[in-house]
């Protein structure tokens, strides 16, 4: 087989923007460095016949119904709306923080107090974010934003990135609003749903096509040469295009120094119960060492004996040192180090970074998918 374009990393974005190509009529080569495909995305069903997301919790929600029915071609659904709960002064209590949560935490006279003041200030139903009830005239409101602000955010926060909440982007705190309704969701999107075969069958899937070859534990270096002014692909000059979707400062040797991502553990823990919390995810923003457990069935809808976990432990991350590298850490200063790469990306005309590691942007999964389309020359605007 001749090849058209050659796609780096076989997640999220790679399988996504293959199939694409492929469907445009180009020959595509995948190398992927792991023994799976799907990425981050990758879930198996463990020693106990429960299916688990092997690198967390991956729930899927868009406003895009052309993505939704780019994806039907590779699977069905299975409604779920994400719940999640936090553990706050011995209870759990809905997050985002909403007019139910107010209910828990606060008395009955207290709470209907700051729900009209709440209503009144941001709208009967609204989203708005921490910032805002923070930097709310109202002594009421601000105290409520001081008190959600520490039971909620600054030490998961802290647990989670491992830096003050000010020293990240705000934008990372608002991705989780404050909710002036009693709609316990997690995601507003009007399409949410999780694979019914899981994610994994549905990227088998999407990369099985005759023009799509993939080349598993296998690293870019193996095949593609970068290091003088035109890409070599086995030693020939290579005039196709070449995705990247891991990170780019890998690619150039980290010339510029390491650009800093976050990393995750993950612990599983088969239980013999039917049920082990009473919702998929449970955060627990204050005293434990892990900032969530997620209990699978709850979104997969599998219906087994017993019940698998996982709890997750932020880390850090040396890509140097084979650590996986899950987050970004959106900050000012690694945005202008990101930029260094890209230049020196875009030096060659046939290379282009997609997805969340290799343009530094914290995508959830559809989001990766609408910069595959992209990247691709695919309009897909809701
Ligand atoms: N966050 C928090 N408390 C929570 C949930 C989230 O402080 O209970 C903050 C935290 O900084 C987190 C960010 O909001 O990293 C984004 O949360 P999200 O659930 O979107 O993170 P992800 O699922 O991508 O890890």
């Amino acid at each position: 087989m001749t090849v058209d374009a050659v796609v780096i990393g076989a997640g999220v974005a790679g399988c996504t923007l293959s199939r694409l190509l492929a469907d445009k009529g180009c020959n595509i080569l995948m190398l992927e460095k792991r023994p799976h495909i799907a990425g981050q995305a990758y879930d198996e069903t463990d020693a106990h016949g429960i299916l688990v997301h092997r690198y967390g919790p991956h729930l899927f929600h868009t406003d895009n119904p052309a993505l939704v029915s780019f994806l039907s071609q590779f699977t069905g659904w299975h409604p779920y709306e994400h719940k999640v709960l936090a553990a706050v002064n011995g209870q759990f209590v809905p997050v985002p923080f909403n007019l139910d949560s107010l209910d828990k935490l606060y008395s009955s006279d207290k709470a209907s107090v700051l729900e009209k003041k709440l209503k009144e200030a941001f709208g009967d139903g609204a989203n708005t974010d921490i910032w805002s009830l923070l930097q709310s005239g109202d002594d009421d409101i601000r105290q409520l934003g001081e008190f959600v602000y520490d039971k909620i955010f600054y030490h998961y926060t802290k647990k989670q990135w491992e830096m003050e909440p000010q020293e990240l982007n705000p934008d990372v705190l608002s991705r989780v609003p404050v909710a002036i309704s009693r709609d316990g969701r997690y995601f507003t999107d009007p399409f949410q749903s999780m694979p019914d075969m899981g994610y994994t069958r549905l990227f088998e899937r999407m990369i099985c096509h005759a023009r799509i070859r993939v080349e598993r534990e296998t690293t870019w270096r193996e095949w593609l040469d970068l290091s003088q002014k035109e890409i070599f692909l086995k030693g020939e000059r290579f005039q196709g295009d070449v995705y990247f979707t891991a990170p780019l400062d890998e690619l150039f040797d980290f010339c510029y120094g390491e650009l800093p991502y976050r990393s995750l553990l993950f612990e599983f823990t088969h239980y013999p119960l039917d049920t082990f919390q009473p919702a998929c995810t449970v955060n627990y923003p204050n005293e434990e060492a892990f900032t969530r457990i997620t209990e699978f069935k709850h979104c997969t809808g599998q219906i087994v004996k017993g019940t698998t976990v996982a709890y997750e432990y932020p880390h850090s991350c040396s890509l140097r040192e084979g650590d996986v590298p899950y987050y970004p850490i959106p900050r000012e200063e690694n945005a202008a180090l990101y930029q260094k790469y890209a230049l020196r990306a875009s030096r060659f005309k046939n290379l282009h970074p997609v997805g969340r590691l290799a343009e530094y942007k914290y995508y959830n999964m559809a989001q990766a998918m609408e910069a595959a389309f992209h990247a691709a020359g695919k309009s897909i605007k809701p």
